[in-house]
């Protein structure tokens, strides 16, 4: 499993951004630099924000927002180096499923509009507001795995991902500190693409690198 924002796609710049401006349209307050989404996502972007005052109703409101942005920006978002290329091996051998708090349809559109390919499904915005509540359900409808990996970029995804049961790696080009992604629990960090394809397919690595 797979987060979006900042694994797959750099999108902090655009993400933020449109976080401030929804944030600035709806007369919320404490949100006016790009930074302040950082600590947002400590935890689920709901929660989190319910926890500064805001209403769910509002949050939706935000996120609504967002995905018009992020949509509307969809060709300049660009996928990290070689991520792409990390999925497709991986398919081979894995189911991977992106599971996020953007909308599917958002990130389908992306997907097909960069050419990524390799994931067989998107657990999106519609499906749940907690990731808990859909990392659980693929579990479920996968059963028998040695491992449930969730890779993720932030220190929500990886509290949400240990309280579903599965094994938080964390990445090192997202938007949360490596160091803090450990301290919330992440099993291991990769630093590059090529390291988190042979931690979650060693057998692929001696492929990928030629060896
Ligand atoms: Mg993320």
């Amino acid at each position: 499993m797979f987060d979006y924002d900042g694994v797959i796609v750099d999108s902090f710049d655009v993400f933020s951004a449109a976080f401030v401006e929804a944030c600035r349209a709806l007369g919320l307050q404490g949100f006016t630099r790009q930074e302040d989404l950082l600590p947002v996502m400590e935890g689920n972007f709901y929660a989190s924000m319910r926890a500064r005052g805001v209403p769910d109703e509002q949050v939706a409101e935000v996120l609504r927002r967002l995905s018009g942005a992020l949509t509307r920006a969809r060709h300049w978002l660009k996928p990290f180096p070689l991520v792409p290329q990390i999925l497709e091996e991986l398919a081979d051998v894995r189911t991977v499923v992106i599971v996020t708090s953007s909308p599917g349809a958002v990130v389908q559109d992306w997907l097909s509009g960069h050419d990524v390919r390799g994931v067989s499904e998107v657990a999106g915005a519609e499906t749940a507001r907690s990731k808990v509540e859909k990392i659980r359900a693929l579990q479920e409808r996968f059963p028998g795995q040695a491992v449930y990996w969730y890779v993720g970029d932030t220190t929500g995804d990886v509290r949400e991902a240990r309280e579903a049961g599965a094994t938080p790696v964390g990445v090192s080009w997202g938007w949360h500190e490596p160091r803090a992604l450990l301290e919330a629990g992440a099993e291991r960090i990769a630093a590059s693409p090529a390291e988190l394809l042979t931690i979650l397919a060693p057998e692929l690595a001696h492929d990928f690198f030629g060896g």
